[in-house]
């Protein structure tokens, strides 16, 4: 579903990626974790090419950009196949829930309104927030928005949705409910990539993990192995830590 091979990218000085290779099978819930600074946020951002890699090339559902001269066509193209859920919600302020969610089904997917409006609204409910399909991001809570971005993701129906430290913003007694959607949205196959630092949630929902360091992956596996049973001393002291 995604092959990223030999990703590097440069923010001046600082070397963020050195030379990422990655595959991510359809219905993986892969889960990136790490310390800060290791560069799990840019690598996810060079998927949908948010960041534009210096080296490499980027495949996902059969189709590859090259990392460094991907033509404007070859971006957007990439961009239909991912959904991304960020930290910081990224709602439009002046539109509602609903409108919010019916955004990209109007403008990328061309779908006439009352699809849009019946798909939004559905999406809403399966995040649980029926009755604040007409509200504004500022009238909710960090979570309620933050399940706003989860049904705006899903309704672009990508192949893969890619979760930038989802809960991370969130005050301690939201986390879980965004978490438990997240969990439920897994249990339903789409594949997804998700930077986190909740450990427990990446025990309980990744069927793959991935540790990062200074800009490499150090080690990869189940989270059995990556977890609680890790080889490498970088993951042990990154576990310890946490502890
Ligand atoms: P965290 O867990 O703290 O979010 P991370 O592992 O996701 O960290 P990144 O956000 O990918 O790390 O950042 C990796 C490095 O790249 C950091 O040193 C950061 O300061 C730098 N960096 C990221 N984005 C930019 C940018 N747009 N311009 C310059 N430096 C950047």
């Amino acid at each position: 579903m995604i092959k990223l091979r030999n990703i590097k990218k440069q923010f001046k000085h600082n070397q963020v990626l050195k030379g990422i290779d990655l595959d991510v099978q359809k219905g993986d819930v892969l889960v990136i974790v790490g310390p800060s600074g290791s560069g799990k946020t840019t690598l996810l951002r060079c998927m949908n090419y948010l960041e534009k890699p210096d080296e490499g090339t980027i495949e996902i559902d059969g189709f590859t950009v090259e990392g460094s001269h991907a033509s404007k066509g070859d971006i957007l193209a990439l961009r239909r196949k991912t959904a991304m859920v960020f930290q910081h919600y990224n709602l439009f302020k002046n539109k509602t829930v609903i409108e919010n969610v019916m955004e990209g089904l109007i403008v990328a997917k061309k779908m006439p309104k009352k699809k849009a409006k019946d798909i939004s609204r559905a999406l809403l409910e399966k995040v649980g927030l029926a009755e604040k399909v007409d509200e504004y991001p500022s009238q909710l809570s960090g979570g309620q928005q933050q399940r706003v971005g989860i049904a705006r993701a899903l309704a672009l129906n990508p192949s893969v949705i890619l979760f930038d430290e989802p809960t991370s913003a969130l005050d301690p007694e939201m986390v879980g409910e965004v978490l438990s959607i997240i969990k439920e949205i897994a249990e339903e196959g789409i594949t997804m990539v998700v930077v986190t630092h909740e450990i427990d949630f990446a025990r309980e929902v990744a069927n793959r993990v991935i540790f990062m360091d200074e800009g490499h992956i150090v080690e990869q596996g189940t989270p059995q192995e990556v977890l609680i049973h890790p080889k490498h001393e970088r993951t042990k002291r990154f576990l310890r830590r946490l502890t």
